[in-house]
């Protein structure tokens, strides 16, 4: 292995926190024959992206719906390692709700990209020729700048672009704004530039298996139960249920963690946590000693409702509809239930006027919005409703959010405190909150802890290299077009 080696024989490398970062950067260590201890505080996996045993029936359900892409490399790498990725289904369709008439279908054609959902783009009905010009224009300009153009736009709003590129209102209402408030959890108005501009670049135009949308069969926290066994099979361990409470830092280097359950020594320690947990184990000195800790408590966050319906007879004809224009912005078929009720979740991204109203008035603002988008659920009404309000979802993507975000490699450390590694969604990734982002920050941070380059070899003996964070390739076409990388 090349590059300095942080962590050192003797003591665990110690990760904080076993959200998606969390266990990314502890199993590939594993793997890659490297003893860690996980710690979490809670009794169950996955952080934000999770699921709950509701106490009203004993159900198993996710606190909210997440949803994948074909361009999601690293996380997709990471249920490879994981053994769960038939866990994942693959959706290329997505569907529009255009009341009365029957929902607007997106979905990838022959053509070659960036030009592959030409076809059904111009068959909806959802928008109007002056409308769909306005995307054609906007989605041109965002080819032909490339991935450096799209830098330059970074600290602007993706609204000053949408404007520059005379969107009308209703292409505004009905295509940009849901796309970009579930992508990015903000409206196009709040949400920086250069992180629009990547859904449409990355996620849209690149190729036609990038905008591919998975989701998860299991509960999502099944999908990290193999974590258990390849940390422990490793020689490492996964304690639950144990909360750090103070990064132990002796003014040169981090030597443990104080736990509510005693100190844990560690060779290294990643921190897995969200900027705003972290700032709470770190002390004034350590704060003091790194340029990655000082601006913990500025990045500011955004809440989104996960609704939970279930009806005693079938609501949706199709596996998810989006509800373009209205508060609810998606809602997913789940199939039956144990109980023989029909679940259908609803998702409210940047939810703030949400968060103040009870389970009842949630519940009726949803069926409005799902009598709106399915004609035929009128008259239809939930017999149970669960919503799950996550009032600090994701960091605010907002223009200059750029400034707030520490990398997770090993290069950002610069003169800062060199065994103490940063992961999470929040680490400049270069992905807006997702758990994409928090993968890869998590296999960074990995390789920064054994001073290793992503998928450079692994030792003799040990099963696996970290993996290599790789993007899905520009079609020829789409590259031909200005999609250049930076
Ligand atoms: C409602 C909702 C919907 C979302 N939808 C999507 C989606 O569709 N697609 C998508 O890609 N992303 C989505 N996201 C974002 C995604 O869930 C996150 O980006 C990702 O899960 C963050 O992972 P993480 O490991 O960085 O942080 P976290 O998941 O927050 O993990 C941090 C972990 O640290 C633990 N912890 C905190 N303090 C301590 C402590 N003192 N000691 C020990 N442990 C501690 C926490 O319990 C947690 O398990 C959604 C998020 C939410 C909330």
């Amino acid at each position: 292995m090349g590059g300095s080696v942080i962590a050192h024989a003797g003591h665990p490398v110690v990760v904080v926190g076993a959200g998606v970062a969390g266990i990314a950067a502890a199993v590939s260590l594993s793997r890659a024959g490297v003893p860690v201890t996980l710690l979490e505080t809670r009794r169950k996996l996955g952080g934000r992206a999770t699921s709950f045993q509701d106490p009203r029936d004993g159900m198993e359900l996710d606190n909210c719906q997440h949803v994948l892409m074909g361009c999601c490399t690293a996380l997709l790498e990471l249920y490879a390692i994981l053994g769960v990725s038939d866990a994942i289904e693959w959706h290329p369709t997505v569907w529009w709700a255009n009341p009365p008439h029957d929902p607007d279908v997106m979905r990838p054609g022959w053509l070659p990209a960036p030009a592959h959902y030409t076809g059904s783009f111009l068959r909806m009905r959802m928008l109007g020729v002056a409308d769909k010009r306005a995307v054609a224009r906007a989605m041109l300009a965002m080819l032909r700048m490339g991935r450096p153009g799209r830098q330059s736009w970074a600290g602007r709003a993706f609204g000053d672009f949408l404007a520059q590129t005379r969107q009308t209102p209703v292409a505004l209402e009905r295509f940009w704004e849901p796309v970009i408030i579930s992508a990015c959890n903000g409206t196009c108005a709040e949400t920086d530039a250069s992180y629009a501009m990547k859904v449409f670049q990355d996620g849209f135009l690149q190729d036609s298996w990038s905008p591919v949308m998975g989701l998860s069969r299991l509960p999502l926290a099944r999908l990290y139960d193999p974590a258990l066994a390849i940390i422990e099979g490793a020689g490492g361990c996964v304690r639950m249920g144990v909360s750090v409470q103070a990064l132990a830092y002796d003014g040169s280097r981090v030597s443990g963690v104080v736990t509510d359950e005693g100190f844990v020594e560690a060779s290294a320690v990643i921190s897995a946590l969200p900027p705003d947990r972290l700032e709470r184990i770190c002390s004034d000195t350590l704060r003091a000693a790194d340029a990655r800790l000082r601006s913990l408590g500025e990045m500011r966050h955004t809440p989104i409702l996960g609704v939970h319906l279930f009806f005693d007879q079938p609501v949706m004809r199709t596996p998810h509809l989006v509800l373009p224009g209205r508060p609810t912005q998606w809602l997913f078929s789940k199939g039956t239930d144990e109980l023989g009720r029909h679940h259908v979740h609803a998702v409210i991204s940047a939810a703030q006027e949400w968060m103040p109203l009870d389970e009842p008035e949630i519940a009726a603002r949803v069926m409005r919005d799902v009598h709106w988008g399915i004609p035929s659920s009128v008259g239809i009404d939930p017999v149970a409703v669960r919503a799950v309000k996550e009032k600090r979802a994701t960091f605010a993507c907002v223009p200059g959010i750029d400034a707030l975000r520490p990398s997770a490699a090993a290069d950002s450390i610069r003169g800062g405190v060199r065994n103490l590694l940063l992961a999470g969604d929040w680490c400049a990734t270069g992905w807006p909150a997702t758990m994409e982002g928090a993968a890869r920050s998590g296999f960074l941070a990995a390789c920064a802890a054994i001073g290793c380059a992503p998928g450079v070899p692994a030792p003799e003996g040990a099963a696996a290299s970290i993996p290599a964070i790789t993007d899905v390739p520009t079609a020829p076409l789409a590259r031909m077009l200005g999609l250049r990388d930076a």
